[in-house]
């Protein structure tokens, strides 16, 4: 590991004053501190080298660390621990993806002390990116290629791929807060702002260095996520190699309003196979007003992989991912409320 400084922020405003003075516009010079999870597995691994390391958990105290529930929905703070989450007994009952989608994301240890804020910023985990002796990897290094084309790329994704890169994000959390319609608040020198969460991560495009729209000075404050009549019916379904401490190959949160056997309203976003977190408009669109059976939940999901493009090794992906975008609602629809 490179030697960095360490400073604690005592305050939300010294934080972002913090980080205004050591990103000096250059986003990869300073990084905040919350649970560490992603930050020091990859300074360790030297693909992260910030100069400056703003520990942000002083703060904790404040709304950053705060759950709070009302009758217009569930804003949870960037650093409330995922454990937190995962087990407030009304989060689990009124927004069971968002629980679900924590509880399968990490072991008890992880879900301790890795925060919500750092869990959506969470770095992909292509082999090729992860381990410096590889040269070609675009994110990391931008323009020296992208190894995992034709090499090894069984976990990488079949959605929203450019030529330059076809990483995975790899977060579970993300694809709960984007079927719920959320919204991200996040502050920094210029003031705060709260932008769809939809709109927080970037597609790699020709720069899949630049993974999300913040600021180089900018942190994440509060997920804002508005009540509505499907929350209660949602889930998280996860598929991965094996069933305990490991990413998804494939992921659904779903969350449905129905009447009458009908849906009236439905939210689908998948995870394991995009580059991003991935709303499904598509299949949502082709759900509403007919009921959920077999064969509506197989179109729905054909649609949702119309675009899929698979490199090889990933081929079964686009077959995993349509089996598990077509059981989630199945098993939506008949939870009983
Ligand atoms: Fe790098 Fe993306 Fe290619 Fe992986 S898939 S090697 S992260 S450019």
């Amino acid at each position: 590991m490179r030697p960095f400084v360490y400073e604690r922020a005592t305050s939300p405003s010294d934080a972002a004053h913090l980080a205004a003075r050591g990103t000096n516009g250059d986003e990869h010079r300073a990084e905040y501190l919350a649970g560490g999870i992603t930050l020091f597995d990859l300074m360790k691994l030297d693909v992260m080298r910030p100069e400056l390391v703003i520990d942000i958990n002083p703060i904790a105290g404040t709304t950053y660390g705060q759950i709070e529930l009302s009758r217009q929905g569930l804003r949870l703070g960037a650093l409330v621990r995922m454990a937190e989450a995962a087990d407030h007994p009304e989060i689990k009952s009124q927004y069971p993806v968002i629980a679900q989608s924590l509880y399968l994301a990490a072991s008890q240890q992880l879900r301790n002390m890795a925060s919500l804020g750092g869990n959506v910023l969470q770095r992909t985990r292509c082999t090729y990116f992860r381990d410096v002796s590889y040269a070609a990897c675009n994110k990391r290094d931008p323009g020296s290629g992208c190894a995992a084309m034709a090499g090894v790329n069984r976990t990488h994704t079949v959605l929203g791929t450019s030529d330059q890169c076809i990483a995975t994000y790899p977060g579970d959390f993300a694809q709960a807060l984007i079927a719920l319609d959320a919204s991200v608040e996040i502050a920094g020198p210029g003031g705060a702002r709260t932008i769809p969460f939809a709109t927080l991560h970037r597609k790699p495009g020709e720069t899949p260095d630049k993974e999300t729209n913040l600021r180089p000075d900018e942190m994440i404050v509060s997920f804002l996520i508005p009540a509505a009549p499907w929350t209660r019916r949602s889930l998280y379904l996860k598929v991965r190699d094996r069933q305990s401490y490991e990413f998804a190959l494939a992921s659904a949160a779903v969350a449905l309003d129905q009447e009458d056997g009908a849906v009236r309203n439905a939210r689908i976003a998948l995870g394991g196979v995009a580059t991003v977190p991935w709303r499904a408009v598509e299949a949502e669109a082709l759900l509403r007003s007919k009921p959920i059976n077999e064969q509506n939940a197989a179109a729905v999901a054909d649609a949702a992989f119309a675009g899929a493009k698979g490199h090889g090794q990933n081929d079964f992906k686009i077959e995993l991912g349509k089996r598990t975008l077509s059981r989630a609602p199945q098993q939506a629809a008949a939870l009983e409320i």
